[in-house]
């Protein structure tokens, strides 16, 4: 076949189902011409070589199928397909690739020696790498066709894929345009174009992509056999390594769903580039599924919450640190109000540090050596500098750098250290809610995930060895309590000694075996997670679960005996000798802004009483009665709750409380004449529950005591 026939063919067979577009694809460039000329000229010389090494071996292979059941196959010639085809046609529709000795095959490609054979599915991880790898191929394809793209790589991620390609210096891809490519996508993928595995030599490569400059460098650097893989895919010719799909039919829903810029950084000069990524799934039922969580997501995602609640914001003249408004601070403070009142009730002493230090210190810490390209680090003023210059008193080297401190256990060991410490005092448990820095990425900034300054509910434990063990249960008591008012289940691992650590190595195993009676004692469910501790101590990881069943990383408890050798410090033990005390490291919200975030999540903008910003509003029947509602929300603010007041009388009394009850106010407090002259409000709440009449005074202070209790449902058990 001619090339203008193969041509005519391939835009039959895929982009000319769809007149639309027909416009749109430029007609196919020479270079394009001959890249697909290439490729099956050596197709057409595989495909015979092939078939000439399976006559002439003629080698019968055994391969173990999955269930441990065995069957013949013929060298070079049977196909893990075909073998799926006998086990179940089900099987043989659902398959994305194959596993060959433990090696990733594509279903089509023949099997050549004795062989375990695993099938891949889209239901498994690996199945789904194979996929998403397979729809950015088709999106390549798709961005070449329509936008004359060159392809530079193409990756599966953990929820789909993207491909970055070159449009030239000037140009980038706009929203506007995923449409259409998308569209392009969809009949590339229904016209079920098969994935052709070709070995070419490093000449033929070259000569294959001589037109796409990114590909000749992904040559000269990774190719360093003989020969590499191609995939022909319709019109697409790209280096791969694969396995891919059989064909493009098997995708049965794709969605694009950006598009970003992003650079070329292997050799030569960085390159602007356009990145578009997607989705995509083996039905359209599955794509939907996949869109209507995805909304569902939204809808609970805390940066819309945030928004819409009026909680904080973010501002592009602090990128990676967080403004909370009113509301969001309401919420802030209980949470850390809670975790102060926990304080005082499990004997921890709050302190207040400062947030800048010299670099000394996080030289003695390890801070600088580990953890410096983390920290934002700062000039002195220039006074300092003067005066550290000319001054007799002043040091004689120039004034420090400062930084900013990116957690807090070097100022505890400051205020460990300051003044002799006997054993008396211990154990000293020093608590701090102080502003951390780190120098987070900006690309890697979002919400209130990940941020550059951040507050913790951070707590250190100064402790004598045999008080390990209580104030290891201590913590564990502390995490439950917390994470049951937040209604989290979780799940604890103790890491272990890793391979390089520091210190005495039976200092090690006490302190496991201590951690491990702990966790036993605790009786909660735990695993062992052996190597895999800090190098300066064996740790307690906590794994919670929100009201969505989501795991996030929040608390955490560690054991450090390096800290206190760094700091050098000592006291007086009960024989009189000095002696080193032991650090345990320990948070149970983690970050406080993060937590926030994970809350509105998991509440979905619904908050508890006791957090909520959002507990009463008062509203009155009519203009009669605004002067009532006004002293009913006095007595409710000066009780030190949250409430409002919707004196809009231009609306009608359900449409107030319905809004009231869409804005997730926990209660609505009606009054009209007869409440008025009884000094009695009438209750709803959110859930459009009906209460009915309270005296005023009752009301109040039943709702003070259902938010100090901080029970998770004051609307139920009002
Ligand atoms: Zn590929
Ligand atoms: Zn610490």
């Amino acid at each position: 076949m001619g090339l203008c026939q193969r041509w005519r063919r391939l835009r039959l067979s895929g982009l000319q189902t769809c007149r639309l577009h027909t416009a749109a694809v430029p007609a196919p460039p020479q270079w394009l011409a001959e890249r697909l000329g290439l490729f099956e000229e050596l197709w057409t010389a595989q495909v015979k070589k092939l078939a000439s090494v399976a006559q002439k071996e003629h080698r019968t292979i055994k391969i173990s199928l999955p269930g441990g059941q065995r069957v013949d196959a013929v060298a070079w010639s049977t196909t893990p397909y075909q073998l799926a085809q006998q086990i179940s046609s089900t099987l043989a529709d659902t398959a994305v690739a194959a596993q060959v000795n433990g090696e990733l095959y594509d279903l089509e490609r023949p099997l050549e020696t004795d062989s375990d054979l695993r099938f891949l599915t889209f239901s498994s991880a690996e199945g789904k790498a194979v996929f998403w790898h397979s729809s950015t191929h088709v999106l390549g394809a798709a961005a070449e066709q329509l936008l004359g793209a060159v392809l530079c790589r193409g990756p599966s991620t953990e929820c789909g894929f993207y491909h970055d390609f070159f449009l030239g210096k000037e140009r980038t891809v706009r929203g506007s345009e995923l449409p259409a490519l998308e569209r392009i996508c969809q009949e590339l993928a229904a016209a079920a174009q098969p994935f052709r595995r070709l070995e070419a030599s490093q000449d033929q490569l070259r000569q294959l992509f001589k037109d796409n400059p990114f590909k000749l460098r992904l040559i000269e650097e990774k190719v360093t056999g003989p020969t590499a893989i191609v995939y022909g895919c319709g019109m697409l010719v790209d280096l791969c390594r694969g396995p891919h799909l059989r064909h493009t039919g098997q995708i049965g829903g794709l969605k694009l769903l950006t598009n970003s810029s992003s650079l070329w950084r292997s050799s030569g000069a960085p390159e602007p580039l356009q990145r578009v990524s997607g989705i995509s799934f083996p039905t359209m039922e599955e794509l939907r599924a996949w869109e209507e969580g995805r909304e569902e997501a939204e809808l609970r995602d805390h940066r819309r919450i945030g928004k819409a609640q009026e909680l904080f914001f973010f501002h592009e003249l602090s990128p990676g640190s967080c403004f909370f408004l009113p509301r969001g601070t309401r919420v802030y403070n209980a949470l850390v109000a809670f975790i102060r009142a926990e304080y005082t009730r499990r004997g921890f002493s709050e302190v207040k540090t400062p947030i800048l230090f010299s670099t000394k210190l996080w030289e003695v810490s390890g801070h600088w050596e580990h953890y410096q390209e983390d920290m934002f680090a700062l000039q002195p003023p220039d006074s300092d500098r003067l005066s550290s210059s000319l001054s007799d008193h002043a040091p004689s080297h120039p004034a420090d750098t400062l930084a900013l401190k990116p957690m807090n256990c070097p100022a505890h060991c400051l205020m460990f250290a300051h003044r002799p410490r006997s054993w008396r005092e211990l154990p000293l448990r020093l608590a701090d809610f102080g502003a951390l820095h780190r120098a987070e990425a900006s690309g890697s900034l979002g919400g209130l995930t990940r941020l550059r300054c951040f507050q913790q509910d951070d707590a250190h434990i100064f402790c004598a060895p045999d008080q390990l063990e209580t104030e290891i249960q201590g913590c564990l008591d502390f995490l439950r309590s917390v994470y049951t008012v937040l209604g989290f289940s979780f799940r604890l691992a103790l890491s272990t000694r890793p391979s390089s650590f520091l210190g005495e190595p039976c200092l090690w195993d006490q302190a496991e075996q201590v951690l491990q009676r702990a966790l036993e004692e605790f009786g909660e469910p735990w695993e062992l997670n052996p190597g895999d501790g800090a190098f300066y101590g064996p740790k307690i990881d906590v794994h919670l679960r929100d009201a969505l069943g989501r795991p996030h990383q929040c608390g955490t408890i560690q054991l450090d005996f390096q800290l206190p050798l760094r700091f050098d410090l000592q006291y007086k033990g009960q024989a009189g000798a000095p002696e080193h005390p032991v650090v345990i490291h320990r948070a149970v919200l983690g970050s406080v802004e993060r937590m926030l975030g994970v809350l509105a999540e998991s509440c979905g903008g619904k908050w508890p009483l006791w957090l909520s910003p959002f507990q009463v509003v008062v509203i009155p029947v009519g203009t009669e009665q605004e002067e009532y509602a006004r002293e009913a929300q006095r007595r409710l603010q000066a009780a030190g709750l949250v409430c409002d007041l919707d004196a809009n009388s231009g609306l009608t009394l359900s449409r107030r409380v319905r809004r009231a009850q869409l804005a997730h106010y926990n209660f609505q407090f009606v009054v009209g004449q007869k409440e008025q002259s009884k000094r009695t409000v009438n209750i709803r709440t959110r859930d459009n529950c009906q209460l009915g009449e309270w005296d005023l005074t009752e009301a109040v202070q039943r709702l003070l005591e259902l938010q100090n209790t901080r029970v998770p449902n004051a609307e139920q058990v009002f």
